[in-house]
């Protein structure tokens, strides 16, 4: 079987790279072997937050002329960056997802109520021009009984320090009685799904009437909206106030969300998914890639011109390490990585982390090497590549998208 494109991995960067070449008329498969981290995600993504020398970030787009040449965001070219990062809004708009940003770092709450910079907002993440801004004077802080996800009491002293008064509720449900016998089923995502039912969610509204008095303003945890917005935008429409969403620990509400809606993107453009198969090496030869070979298919080969590494870091699996080195497991590429195992962490989980910078090396066209030798024909995108600290920067979901726009446009350019 032979494909135009084979993209490695399931996340933002693959389904990002497949949707624009499937757009684009290219036959393209996607092979993931499991989650992302969009099942994690905050329900915002970030583009760079903060400068590796720690100066905080307010306007992204300007900031990146301040990051070192390694940066994935300059090795593609500041003008590239700037061009992909303008038109997210309108392709993630085109797949049915409505992203909220500026050129300005916005401010959302995190879960445990502090106030986090973020580039885009999903829907049922609300999200600050600036920090100080507030929706209403009294909150009204509602979760669902037994959901251990979600802190109000945190969020009330956060929203507390900003002036605003507020009162926590929990409201029980019968049709919930079901997910709150087993503690481990009481997860945003299972939440969300009974959610989906219209008749639980006019039960839900009817209990807020009845326990608000004189709040201006709702905060929900984010439980709404599994399958698509429409969820999201009654309970919106019915709580008659402002409504302000938080995230909850993960899963995300939000993350499945956009995943679900970037895969029917990509399967409407024609491209092809092939869930829960893994790929295990590939035949390289004279410089290029030939085939990639999978845990279920065995010994048979899918062929195609061009193909797109976006297996993610440490976390998706793309990269590995054992006592001694950090390494690329799927097809031996070349790393950026300390070979001094004491500089890939630091033992304190709160500090900024060495190892994740490493990943793949690349020259500037993105194009990864093996034992020195760069492999033509294939791309690298997406956390798996080197040289962006996602999660001291906040600049993940840029990266990934990003870069997998940048990889797309490479192969259409022939
Ligand atoms: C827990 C967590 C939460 C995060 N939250 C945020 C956030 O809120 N905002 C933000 O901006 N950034 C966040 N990030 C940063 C994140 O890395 C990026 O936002 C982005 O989603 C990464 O996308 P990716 O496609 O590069 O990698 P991933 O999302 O990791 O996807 C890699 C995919 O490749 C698949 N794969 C791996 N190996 C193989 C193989 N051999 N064969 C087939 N498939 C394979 C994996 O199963 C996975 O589906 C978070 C990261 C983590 C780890």
């Amino acid at each position: 079987m032979k494909f135009d494109t084979i993209i490695i991995g399931g996340g933002l960067s693959a389904l990002t790279c497949g949707i624009k070449l499937a757009k684009a008329g290219r036959d393209c498969l996607i092979i993931a072997s499991g989650e992302s981290a969009l099942s994690f995600n905050s329900g915002s993504f970030g583009l760079l937050s903060r400068l590796p020398d720690g100066t905080a970030v307010e306007e992204p787009l300007k900031a990146i002329e301040q990051l070192p040449s390694s940066h994935p965001y300059v090795k593609i070219g500041i003008d590239n960056t700037r061009r992909y990062a303008a038109s997210a809004k309108e392709f993630f708009a085109d797949c049915g997802i409505s992203l909220r940003g500026t050129e300005r770092n916005l401010w959302r709450y995190t879960s445990s109520g502090k106030m986090k910079r973020c580039w885009l907002a999903m829907e049922d993440t609300t999200a600050f021009v600036s920090r100080e801004d507030k929706v209403g004077d009294k909150a009204l802080i509602v979760t669902v009984k037994g959901f251990q996800d979600f802190f109000p009491g945190f969020v009330a002293e956060s929203l507390e320090k900003k002036g605003i008064s507020c009162r926590c509720e929990s409201i029980e449900l019968d049709e919930l009685d079901m997910l709150r016998s087993n503690a481990s089923e009481m997860r945003a995502t299972n939440i969300a799904l009974t959610m989906e039912k219209d008749k639980i969610r006019k039960s839900f509204v009817k209990e807020i009437s009845r326990i608000r008095q004189d709040e201006d303003m709702l905060i929900l945890p984010q439980i709404f909206g599994y399958e698509d917005t429409r969820a999201l935008e009654d309970i919106r429409k019915a709580v008659g106030m402002p409504v302000t969403f938080i995230s909850t620990l993960m899963p995300s509400v939000p993350g499945i969300r956009t995943q679900k809606m970037l895969k029917k993107a990509f399967e409407a453009a024609g491209g092809t998914l092939m869930m829960g198969d893994c790929v295990t090496g590939a035949v390289i030869e004279g410089g290029k890639i030939k085939s990639v070979l999978t845990s279920n298919l065995g010994s048979y080969g899918l062929e195609a011109d061009n193909f797109v590494l976006a297996t993610g870091s440490f976390f998706g699996k793309g990269l590995a390490s054992d006592f001694t080195k950090i390494y690329e497991p799927v097809l031996g590429l070349d790393v950026d990585a300390s070979e001094k195992r004491d500089e890939w962490y630091s033992s304190s989980f709160f500090d900024r982390q060495a190892f994740i910078g490493f990943g793949v090396k690349t020259d500037n066209d993105l194009h990864p090497s093996r034992d020195g030798e760069a492999i033509s024909n294939l791309y690298a995108a997406g956390s798996v590549l080197s040289g962006a600290e996602s999660l001291y920067e906040g600049s993940g979901a840029g990266v990934a998208i990003i870069t997998a726009m940048y990889a797309a446009d490479k192969i259409l350019e022939g």
